[in-house]
């Protein structure tokens, strides 16, 4: 190894914190409210703040993004079964799963792994109720391809947005698409409020049912007027999303940065495949940095590459892999369409590291280190050949 490896872990993310003296200093609202939980006032402050943020009422908060989504589908009704994809957290799935709801697994497209709408309408039963498409790595689904499949069958369309905080489309926020969008503000994501999810939604008289379905079901002290579950924010992770959304430009704006860079240095790299570039008029997060590795062209695998960075203590991510679809409690499903792209994709994606502290000088580091790995290996590779073409040129 001719480039030092890291002197400490370089992990796949890594999260925003805003400075200690700040928190603090906020914190003791909290103290002077003597209020931790149950739709407190900074709760509701900052529910206000994202609504001005989005410029829409209908949202709603959670303590996490999965709940989020499991009250986003018990409150709107769906049942039978949802055409989803098996590229995507795990979570996606789950939430379907404990609804009672059958997940029908759809291909995925190649350019942004995003759900296939050319697949999705093959798949659609007397039984489906709902397409619960995920904007993976923040790349935003064929919106219209989609909801025109949603209105032609009347079908419910539900994004997990987990990952496309600050996401637009032409000049709207991507909560605006729809009929209900799931985002997750989990310490690894983007933004985050430690842990915590949102609902956005087209009909807003489904704002009650959820703020009931996440408090039991609570109407008055003695009114429960449905089987709800406990999955409300509380103070401090209000808190905390309301100052990591101050920094949100500078947060996304850095990430560009590395984003742009890890592009330039990698995009002339046999064997490694960068994301295709979004359409102009998205107005992208940069996320995550997922590329892909060409085993043939790279000269080794993905889950090689994946293994000698550790060797560096660069710890990248194969998300995501497995497939949702291969998962034990999973396996049992039948799949009635071919799953080809999805499972091209997850043998060969590796998102390398990204977050706001990661300096521009360490992804030079890490563009190099790859780039040397390959190099090695071709040279092994070349050199394990030589004894057979001096025994040949013997010949
Ligand atoms: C993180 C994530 C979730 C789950 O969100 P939590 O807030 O961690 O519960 C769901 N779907 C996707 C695609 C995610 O990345």
């Amino acid at each position: 190894m001719s480039i030092e490896r890291f002197e400490k872990p370089v992990y796949v993310t890594k999260p925003f914190l805003p400075s200690l003296d700040e928190f603090c200093d906020n914190l003791s609202e909290i103290w002077d409210n003597q209020w931790l939980t149950n739709d407190g006032p900074i709760l509701k402050r900052f529910t206000r703040e994202l609504s001005n943020h989005f410029e829409s009422d209908n949202i709603c908060l959670f303590n996490n993004g999965t709940l989020a989504l499991q009250i986003g589908l018990q409150g709107m009704g769906i049942s039978g079964e949802v055409i989803t994809t098996p590229f995507t957290f795990v979570a996606t799935t789950h939430a379907l799963f404990w609804n009672k709801i059958r997940p029908i697994f759809v291909d995925i497209e190649p350019d942004y792994y995003t759900l296939d709408p050319d697949k999705v309408e093959a798949a659609i039963t007397p039984w489906t109720s709902a397409i619960l498409a995920v904007h993976v790595f923040g790349h935003p689904c064929r919106h219209n391809a989609l909801a025109d499949i949603a209105r032609r069958h009347n079908l419910k369309l539900i994004y997990d947005a987990a990952h496309a905080f600050g996401v637009r489309i032409g000049n709207k926020s991507i909560v605006h698409f729809g009929d209900m969008n799931m985002f997750s503000f989990h310490a690894t994501k983007l933004y985050h409020s430690i842990e915590g999810g949102m609902l956005s939604f087209k009909n807003s008289s489904l704002k009650k049912t959820f703020n009931y379905l996440k408090n039991f079901g609570f109407e008055n002290e003695v009114e429960v007027v449905m089987p709800g579950t406990n999955a409300k924010m509380n103070e401090i992770q209000a808190v905390m999303g309301s100052m990591v959304l101050k920094h949100l430009d500078d947060i996304i704006e850095k990430r560009r940065q590395i984003t742009e860079l890890y592009r330039q240095r990698l995009c002339d790299v046999d064997g490694i495949t960068l994301p295709r570039r979004l359409p102009d008029d998205i107005t992208y997060n940069y996320c995550y940095m997922p590329v892909e590795v060409n085993e043939g062209e790279f000269s080794m695998s993905r889950d090689e590459l994946h293994e000698r960075l550790k060797e560096y203590n660069i710890f990248a991510r194969r998300y995501f892999y497995p497939l949702v679809c291969d998962f034990p409690c999973y396996r049992s499903l039948a799949i009635d369409t071919p799953l080809t792209v999805a499972r091209a994709v997850a043998d060969s994606i590796l998102t390398l590291p990204i977050y706001y502290d990661l300096s521009l000088d360490d992804v030079q580091k890490i563009c190099d280190i790859i780039i040397e790995i390959g190099r090695n290996k071709e040279k092994e590779y070349l050199r394990s050949k030589k004894p057979l073409e001096v025994a040949t040129g013997g010949i």
